[in-house]
This record gives structure tokens, C-alpha cells and sequence, in this order.
């Protein structure tokens, strides 16, 4: 009994056990399968996740090729629309250019004149500063370096500055260093762009005082000039936060109502001096004015030493080696007006100029008349300059015949395959006469005959006016600001000096030719041997 009953417990145990384990495995179950369930959940999450990564990179992939292809319209865009606009203007400045030439052209219309051509190179400026950018974008700007006279292109820019800041009334100063070469080796145009658009900026954001063009010249060894340019004004300044945006592409600082200009001068220029292995840096005080400055580094040509600056003068024909014989142009360009500007400008040279308008009448023209030289246009229609010109290479009876491509395409690939195709030289479109007639003079071996009537140094008329000194008391203030270097209101007392009395004239004549070279240390000597001679 008593072990029946015991076996009853056990088996009641058992039963107890069991059940408990069975309770145990489906917990566990549960749990595992909730532990599945959220494990598949996991797994479609990730799932999910990974597609709207893939979605998202698919969309970013396909955003970055829209991007780069956007880009590249943009800049063929651009580079389009550039070639479109020169055309056009190829017509405005070349007949601007021959008709500033023209002896017979009243005083009154020269001023006109004066006018479209400073408009149409403003505009081929901002056509060229436009496509400069996209070249940056593009990872494109590049320099390209040529043999230039360095004191040359100073003064010029210099002289450009002092008209505009004349024009506003502000004082101009630019003294040139003791020890500047001659000739260097450096990207002339670039360097004139950068240093032209630091002064523009100083005259334009400049309403009183003056704008100083410094340059500091140290020349390490004799093969290389390091020079400091800088340009300060007395303007109207950038605030702190506005240092670093000036040089972002189209930004302006709008204070005033200064609305000319693309706000691209500054990032363009930013880039070439980078280009040049120098740094533009800029310090600025709102209300006090502004100190742009770079340093670049150029070789210097020794054998230019000595060498003066050349004199623009007038060419009114030339003298060829067969003096006797015509010098025969061809002229090959569909487009009418752009025949008729090189016409009108060479034929009163002296040159026999023929004209036709696509590449396989220029091939036909070319056998009949023998020319010495054919300015061929590169895209023209039935055949093309490139085409003409590889074919012209091939004609033996054509072989001495040179040819110079003409484009108004900016990029150097279309240099380099006028080149490829033989063409002996390159003239960029807007012509510059005066390029033209260089690359003429140099491959034909021309002299030219300039106009003697008109050559920049004529005798200045001998000054008869009375020199006679103004009392001390008018002197006297002069003093200090020659001392400090004031060279505004040191104008204002020349001028007041000279309105005293007519016969003070030629004196502040003197004081202001100091003034004008800045050279303040002549100025004071001048103003102590007169106020001593007063005492
Ligand atoms: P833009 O002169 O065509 O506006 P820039 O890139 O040359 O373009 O200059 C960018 C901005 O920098 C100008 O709009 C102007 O606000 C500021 N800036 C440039 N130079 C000067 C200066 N000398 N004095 C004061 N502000 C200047």
C-alpha cells in the first residue's frame, strides 16, 4: 500500500516535472519565436534600409552626373556665346580702331570714338572674364608666359589709372622702383589683368584721397626679379566678415549704389596670381581704406638691359624687301564685315588685298593671284581654314605662301590645331590692328614707315610765364603735407596757390610735376630753398 502510494507520488512528480518542462518549452518557443519574428523583422529592416541606401546613392550618382553635365553645358554654353558676342564685335572695334586712325576725323568725333572703343573692350572684358570662370570651374585657366619690357607694361597701367582717377577726381601715384629689368619672362597679359582690376577697384570704391600703385622690386640672383605689388586706397573699406567673400565668384559687397562689375575681378584674380605662385591678400578698415598686395617671381632676360620702352608712333606703309612688287593679301572670312575691316585697314597701307569667303575659293583665288600671305579664317563654311591650310601645305606652287589663322574661339585647342594644320601664326578675333600689322611686319620682313608728324616726344612749347614765388604764409602750409606725404589736399593747396595770382602759375607748376612723381623729398627741397630765400 504504502509503496503503491509512494509510486503515486512519484508518478504525480513526474506528471508535475513534465508539465513544467513542457510549460518551459513553450515559454521557450514563444520566445524563440519572437526571438525569430524579430530577427526576420531585423533582416526585412536592413533589407529595406540597404535598398534606400542603394536608392539614394543610384539618386546621388545620377544627381552628380546631372550636375557634371549641367557643368559642361554651362561652360560650352558659355564658351558658345562668347564666340557668338566677339563676332559682333570683331565689327565694332575694328572699325572703332580705323577710325581712330583717320587723319581726317574732327576733334569733336574722336571723343565718340574714344567712347565705343572703351565700351567694347569693357564689354570684351566681361565676355573674357565670364569665360575665365568657366575655365576655372573647368580646371582650364592656365598662364601663358611670352618676353616682356616690365617698366613698359608699369607705366602703361599706370597711365590707364591716372585717366580714371582724374575722371573722379582723386589723386593717382605710382613711383617706379630704383632696379627694375627691363625684360622678363611672365605671362603679360595676366599680370596686367590682376593689377589693372586691383586699381580699377581702388578708383572705383575710392571717393576721396588717392590710390597708390607700389611696387617693390628684389632681384636675388641676376636670372630672377621678386616683385611686391600693392595697391592702397583711401576708400570706402570691407568690413571684417566681408575679407574672405570678395573673392567668391559674383559676390559684391553692395554698400553703395556700386553696381558695375560682375563681382568675378577678385576670384579670377585670386587664381591667376595662385597661377603665378603668389597669394593675394588684402588688409581693409571700413571708412579708412584698403591694401591689396601679391608677390610673384619672374626670370629676368639680361640681354634686354638697357632696352627703352617702345614708341608708339604711327604706321603709315611700309618698305618690303621687293620694294618694287605689291604685297598681295588674301583674305579668307564668310563673314562680309569681317573682310572689310582688314580691306579698309591694310589697302591705305599700301597692300593689295583680295577677298573670298570659304576655304575652297581661297584655294582657287590663292593659284591665280600668288599671294604673299592669306589671313584665313578657321571656321568656314563648305571648307574650313584648317582644311584649306593642310591643302595649301600639300600645292607645291603654293608652298612659300604664308598663312595666319583667324579665330574668334578662345580656347588654346584651336590654336594649337591651326598649328597642327601649319599655319604660320595666330590672330585672335576681335582684331587688334596693331597685332596684325606685328604679325605681318614679321613674316613678310617689312619696315614700316611711320608717321613722323605725329611721333609722341614733339618739343614741348618753351614756357614764357613769369616764375615768381608766392609769399611764406602760403608756402608754409605746403610743408607738412609734403612732409606726410598728403597728396590730395597738397593738390587742393597747389591749385588754390595758383588761383591767388596768374603769375604764381609756372612755380605750382613745378611743386605739382613733384606731386605727380610723388617724389615729396624734391618737393619739400623745392618749398625749403624758396621759403629760406623768403626769410
Ligand atoms: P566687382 O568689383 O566687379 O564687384 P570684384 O570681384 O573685383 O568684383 O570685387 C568683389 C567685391 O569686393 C566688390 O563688389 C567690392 O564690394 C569689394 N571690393 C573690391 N575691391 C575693393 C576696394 N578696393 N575697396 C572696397 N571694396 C572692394
Amino acid at each position: 500500500m504504502q509503496i503503491l502510494a509512494s509510486q503515486a507520488a512519484i508518478a504525480l512528480e513526474n506528471a508535475r516535472l513534465y508539465q513544467e518542462m513542457q510549460r518551459e518549452i513553450d515559454t521557450r518557443t514563444l520566445a524563440e519565436r519572437a526571438l525569430q519574428k524579430a530577427h526576420d523583422e531585423l533582416d526585412a529592416r536592413v533589407r529595406q534600409r540597404t535598398r534606400a541606401l542603394s536608392d539614394t546613392n543610384q539618386l546621388l550618382q545620377q544627381a552628380k552626373e546631372e550636375a557634371e553635365s549641367a557643368n559642361r553645358a554651362k561652360s560650352e554654353f558659355l564658351a558658345n556665346m562668347s564666340h557668338e558676342l566677339r563676332t559682333p564685335l570683331n565689327g565694332i572695334l575694328g572699325y572703332a580702331q580705323i577710325l581712330k586712325r583717320d587723319q581726317r576725323l574732327l576733334s569733336e568725333h574722336h571723343a565718340g570714338v574714344d567712347v565705343i572703343l572703351r565700351s567694347g573692350h569693357h564689354l570684351l572684358n566681361l565676355i573674357d572674364d565670364l569665360l575665365d570662370l568657366a575655365k576655372i570651374e573647368a580646371q582650364k585657366l592656365d598662364l601663358q608666359p611670352v618676353d616682356f619690357h616690365l617698366p613698359d607694361l608699369l607705366r602703361d597701367i599706370a597711365d590707364i589709372t591716372r585717366l580714371r582717377a582724374q575722371d573722379k577726381g582723386i589723386a593717382f601715384v605710382y613711383v617706379e622702383p630704383a632696379g627694375l629689368p627691363a625684360g622678363v619672362h611672365g605671362d603679360e597679359k595676366r599680370l596686367r589683368e590682376v593689377l589693372l582690376n586691383l586699381l580699377n577697384n581702388a578708383v572705383k570704391y575710392t571717393q576721396h584721397g588717392q590710390v597708390v600703385l607700389r611696387v617693390a622690386c628684389d632681384q636675388p640672383s641676376t636670372a630672377r626679379v621678386d616683385l611686391d605689388c600693392s595697391v592702397e586706397d583711401t576708400g570706402m573699406g570691407i568690413a571684417p566678415e566681408q575679407l574672405e567673400e570678395i573673392f567668391v565668384p559674383f559676390h559684391q559687397v553692395r554698400v553703395q549704389q556700386h553696381t558695375e562689375g560682375a563681382g568675378l575681378g577678385l576670384a579670377i584674380s585670386q587664381r591667376l596670381v595662385h597661377l603665378m605662385g603668389g597669394d593675394l591678400q588684402v588688409d581693409s578698415t571700413p571708412g579708412q581704406g584698403s591694401v591689396f598686395r601679391f608677390r610673384v617671381s619672374l626670370p629676368v632676360l639680361p640681354a634686354w638691359q638697357g632696352r627703352g620702352a617702345d614708341i608708339e608712333r604711327s604706321i603709315i606703309g611700309f618698305q618690303g624687301r621687293q620694294r618694287h612688287t605689291n604685297i598681295k593679301i588674301l583674305v579668307a572670312d564668310d563673314k562680309p564685315e569681317n573682310r572689310m575691316i582688314v580691306r579698309d585697314f591694310l589697302l591705305p597701307l599700301g597692300f593689295e588685298v583680295e577677298e573670298v569667303a570659304n576655304g575652297s575659293d581661297c584655294l582657287q583665288r590663292a593659284a591665280e593671284l600668288q599671294p604673299d600671305l592669306i589671313l584665313m579664317d578657321l571656321v568656314m563654311p563648305l571648307m574650313d581654314g584648317f582644311e584649306a591650310t593642310r591643302q595649301i601645305r600639300r600645292s607645291r606652287q603654293l608652298q612659300p605662301v604664308k598663312v595666319i589663322a583667324m579665330s574668334a574661339s578662345v580656347f588654346e585647342q584651336s590654336r594649337q590645331a591651326s598649328r597642327q594644320a601649319s599655319c604660320d601664326d595666330f590672330l585672335p578675333k576681335p582684331i587688334q590692328l596693331d597685332m596684325l600689322l606685328d604679325i605681318l611686319g614679321t613674316h613678310l620682313h617689312l619696315e614700316w614707315v611711320y608717321d613722323t608728324g605725329s611721333a609722341t616726344e614733339a618739343p614741348q612749347p618753351t614756357d614764357n610765364r613769369p616764375w615768381t614765388v608766392p609769399p611764406m604764409q602760403e608756402l608754409a602750409p605746403l610743408m607738412p603735407l609734403a612732409q606726410k606725404g598728403h597728396i590730395m589736399p597738397l593738390y587742393e593747396q597747389i591749385e588754390r596757390i595758383e588761383q591767388l595770382d596768374a603769375r604764381y602759375g609756372r612755380f605750382a607748376d613745378a611743386l605739382r610735376r613733384h606731386a605727380d612723381a610723388f617724389d615729396m623729398k624734391a618737393l619739400c627741397d623745392t618749398l625749403r630753398s624758396h621759403m629760406e630765400s623768403h626769410s
